[in-house]
């Protein structure tokens, strides 16, 4: 057990899922992961080891699964989590950005006072695909004045070549397919 790297356990846990949740897709299924204290705890590790925390105001995560990610490195960092969720979840003034899916379209919503200019944040979710979801989260971020210095995720599909869409901004993963 101790051989093996955090990045080849938390690979070890992580299931596929053939055809969900439709035909032609396989689903990473991190619910083991999630599951697992001892995975959760050197997942926070791994994936806080590339920031230094004197230099990160917040971390941002994104509905859902970023919340689990973001959570425990918000642990480890000792810094607040803001939250990135689907339209009409959050309460109060919120700043919002859509985004086209495969067919039609989604919005992300960030409360307005909850970042500012010249923040520096870490945005967070479980996984990269097209990287479409994090390229408007990020959108949304920067249109509050916030400076995102990284970008992090368990899981990366790197065939999908989603870190194309996220330009220059210095991007980590844990595990790559
Ligand atoms: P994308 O916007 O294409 O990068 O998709 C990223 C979001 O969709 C993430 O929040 C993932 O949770 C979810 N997602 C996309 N593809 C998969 C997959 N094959 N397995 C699990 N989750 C996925």
């Amino acid at each position: 057990m101790t051989d093996l790297t955090t990045a080849e356990r938390i690979r070890g846990l992580i299931r596929d899922v053939p055809d969900f949740p439709k035909p032609g897709i396989v689903f990473k299924d991190l619910c083991p992961v999630w599951g697992s204290g001892d995975a959760m705890a050197e997942l926070a590790v791994a994936m806080s080891a590339p920031y230094d925390p004197a230099g990160v105001h917040a971390l941002v995560g994104i509905e859902s699964r970023g919340f689990l990610v973001g959570t425990a490195m918000s642990m480890k960092m000792g810094k607040g989590l803001v939250l990135v969720r689907k339209k009409g979840k959050l309460p109060g003034t919120v700043v919002s950005r859509s985004y086209d899916l495969e067919y039609g379209q989604d919005t992300l919503e960030v409360q307005a006072n909850a970042l500012r200019p010249g923040m520096k944040v870490v945005m967070v979710d479980d996984l990269l695909a097209t990287g479409g979801t994090m390229k408007a989260a990020m959108a949304l971020v920067e249109s509050q004045g916030a400076e995102i210095i990284g970008v992090s995720f368990v899981v990366e599909l790197g065939f999908l070549e989603g870190r194309k869409a996220l330009g220059d901004t210095t991007c980590y993963s844990l595990v790559r397919y």
